[in-house]
């Protein structure tokens, strides 16, 4: 289990929340009403999502754990956005970084792109727009990030939050859209259920990886129990050219 650092105010996500997407997302982000806004906005979307209040511990969660994104702001107690992604980069830690920058801080801009941010968004910014560059760094990230995710006769759609199987649309709950977003990205490979458990939860969960289970059972009765295969001692595996049921 991970550690949690005593200035991380990350809390699980209510049961209507939901932490899906498949995706992890760090935000570094000192400004405890901006970062929480940020972090119910994402949860809303399907990430899990962690929150840093200090650059300190922002670069400490960055280089412990594999996070998808980090949306980063620039002025932090500790280390400042933009030591820390420098220090990320010399590490050779590629994650995708939305930098925030204040107001008509042209040289921040600047800076944030030379240092090894993906890309920035000058405060105040609005919560559809961060989220949709979120989308784009993700898409960009390690090589093909297809919009729609197909296996087989399994579509899901992480803008739209759908998933459809032969054409019809399955009504799943958020967070087994997540897990199943999460295998459809790695179609085709055994996918661990400690890695599921990373990607689909954030660290404040402490609960057991039986929880992986329990959804993935809930996927097979929607989708059909070829949907989702067991690989014994492995983990999980959605088929590539998975025959139509
Ligand atoms: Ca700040």
């Amino acid at each position: 289990m991970l550690k949690q650092p005593e200035a991380v105010f990350s809390g699980r996500a209510g049961p209507a929340g939901g932490q899906n997407g498949g995706m992890r997302i760090l935000v570094v982000e000192d400004e405890e009403r901006i970062a929480d806004a940020v972090k119910r906005g994402l949860e809303a979307e399907g990430f899990a999502v962690d929150v840093a209040g200090n650059g300190t511990d922002g670069l400490w969660l960055a280089t412990e754990n594999d996070y998808d994104a980090i949306v980063l702001d620039i002025m932090l107690p500790g280390v400042n956005g933009l030591r820390i992604c420098k220090t990320l980069r010399e590490k050779r830690i590629w994650t995708p970084i939305l930098m925030l920058t204040a107001k008509d801080g042209e040289l921040d801009e600047t800076e944030a792109l030379d240092t090894g941010a993906d890309d920035f968004l000058s405060k105040p910014f609005s919560y559809p727009v961060l989220l949709a560059r979120i989308r784009a760094l993700l898409r960009r990230s390690g090589g093909e990030r297809p919009t729609v995710l197909v296996a087989g006769d399994l579509e899901v759609d992480p803008a739209t939050r759908t998933c459809r199987q032969a054409g019809a649309e399955v009504k799943l709950t958020v967070r087994e859209l997540s897990v199943l977003e999460y295998l459809l990205r790695r179609a085709g490979e055994v996918v661990p259920k400690g890695d599921i458990l990373h990607h689909v939860w954030d660290f404040a969960y402490d609960g057991s990886d039986n929880i992986v289970e329990v959804h993935v059972s809930a996927l097979r009765r929607k989708l059909g129990a070829a949907a989702v295969e067991t690989v014994r001692g492995g983990g999980y595996r959605v088929p590539v050219g998975r025959p139509p049921a």
